[in-house]
């Protein structure tokens, strides 16, 4: 979609656009937040999907991206506090389709993984594979610097 139709949702949704510098994600700066989703795509998910489909190890047959879900949500984005930061509104409203939001069909998440919401981040059916580090990067993307010492 393009950036004034996504940013028209947001209106609908009741979703602030702010500036960038004015945004914190789970208490980090944009910047800062995009640097720990990028390290992320180092963590080895033990996602399975040896049968052509996920397995959805913890959650059922259907996998952890829907459709519906991701584009009702906009990729979970809905749930960062009322408002998104204009810099990652533009940069994800190329990636959006209003029917299947982020997800392409067979293919997986369109979106780069430091342009992915927190939650997208961090959700997993198993840590077989993770080392400690990956739990910690985790852990502070989704709690915040209260993981900070
Ligand atoms: S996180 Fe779980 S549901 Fe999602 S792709 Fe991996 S195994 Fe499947
Ligand atoms: S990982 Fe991507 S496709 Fe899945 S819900 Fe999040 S944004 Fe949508």
């Amino acid at each position: 979609m393009e950036y004034e139709q996504v940013r028209e949702l947001l209106r609908k949704w009741g979703i602030t656009i702010v500036p960038k510098a004015a945004k914190r994600i789970r208490s980090y700066d944009v910047d800062t937040f995009r640097d720990m989703a990028k390290r992320t795509g180092q963590i080895d998910f033990d996602c399975d999907f040896s049968n052509g489909n996920c397995a959805g190890r913890a959650m059922g047959g259907n996998g952890c991206c829907t459709p519906d879900g991701c584009s009702l949500s906009l990729g979970y984005w809905r749930k960062e506090g009322g408002t998104l930061d204009e810099d990652t509104v533009r940069r994800i409203s190329p990636f959006y389709d209003p029917k299947t939001g982020f997800l392409e069909d067979g293919m997986g998440c369109r979106l780069p993984r430091e342009l992915m919401s927190p939650t997208c981040l961090v959700v997993h059916c198993s840590d077989l594979m993770m080392t400690d580090e990956d739990k910690i990067l985790l852990a502070k993307i989704r709690y915040g610097d209260r993981m900070s010492p």
